[in-house]
């Protein structure tokens, strides 16, 4: 049997993670609506705008409407978490309908911290090397002192003179990728990239010591879906056609 790939999110990376999803994508209006219902309560009046631009929800005693629109709810929703303190399984229902994934509570292996457990799908991921990802995601403020400390154990000059680094009182304070290094500019696409024709597929150069953002990619299948990468969904059909 495969073992399901999870990641374990104590209280507040739980409340991190929810506001990182509802922040980095365009407005989800069916998951906002539901999550609408979970956080404010079923007590709070919740109805869709005629126009479907957002929700009217019942505020104070009264039961005086506002409209939030749906690209402001992730804002509002957020800070009403911020403000409340959750059970850890509404916690763990609100996680499983923003990930899309199941999701437990729990405490983490050999430790006593409660948290929640919520499956990525990642098991099922295998990369299908289009190139979507390398080409069309910004990456390029996403590199870590880490990444960099790694290289240089490696003496992989090459890299990093393509490496951008603001210093600030003699310290790495920031990264950029990828420089040329002849212009001092962002590059065009990504210099480690080259395309295989005879497979149809693109090779990364440094794969084996690629940064944590490609290594991490996509994370999880929700986040893999909403960047363009087909990986889960090529798969699954493959696999059904195999065993259909
Ligand atoms: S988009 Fe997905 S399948 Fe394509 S190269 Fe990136 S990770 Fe692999």
């Amino acid at each position: 049997m495969i073992e399901k790939h999870t990641i374990f999110l104590n209280y507040a990376e739980a409340l991190k993670a929810i506001q990182n999803d509802l922040e980095q994508y365009p407005p989800q209006p069916l998951l906002l609506r539901h999550l609408a219902q979970l956080i404010l309560g079923e007590k709070v009046l919740i109805s869709e705008d005629k126009h479907r631009t957002g929700l009217w929800i019942a505020v104070g005693e009264k039961g005086k409407c506002r409209l939030i629109t749906y690209v402001q709810m992730p804002e509002h929703l957020c800070s009403v978490l911020s403000n409340k303190q959750l059970s850890y399984d509404v916690l763990a229902k609100i996680c499983g309908c923003v990930f899309q994934e199941s999701a437990y509570t729990g405490s983490q292996f050999f430790g006593k911290e409660k948290g929640i457990w919520v499956e990525t799908g990642m098991e099922d991921f295998k990369c299908l090397q289009c190139g979507q990802c390398c080409r069309f995601l910004d990456y390029h403020k996403e590199l870590t002192h880490e990444d960099y400390l790694f290289w240089q154990s490696l003496g992989r000059t090459d890299i990093m003179k393509r490496v951008g680094v603001l210093k600030r009182a003699g310290e790495n304070v920031a990264y950029r990728i990828w420089i040329d290094p002849v212009t001092g500019r962002i590059s065009e696409g990504c210099p480690w990239l080259i395309r295989d024709s005879v497979n149809n597929r693109y090779i990364c150069r440094i794969h084996d010591v690629r940064p944590g953002i490609c290594r991490q990619y996509p994370g999880s299948r929700k986040h893999a879906g909403m960047t363009g990468c087909n990986a889960f969904n090529l798969r699954s059909i493959r696999t059904s056609k195999k065993t259909a």
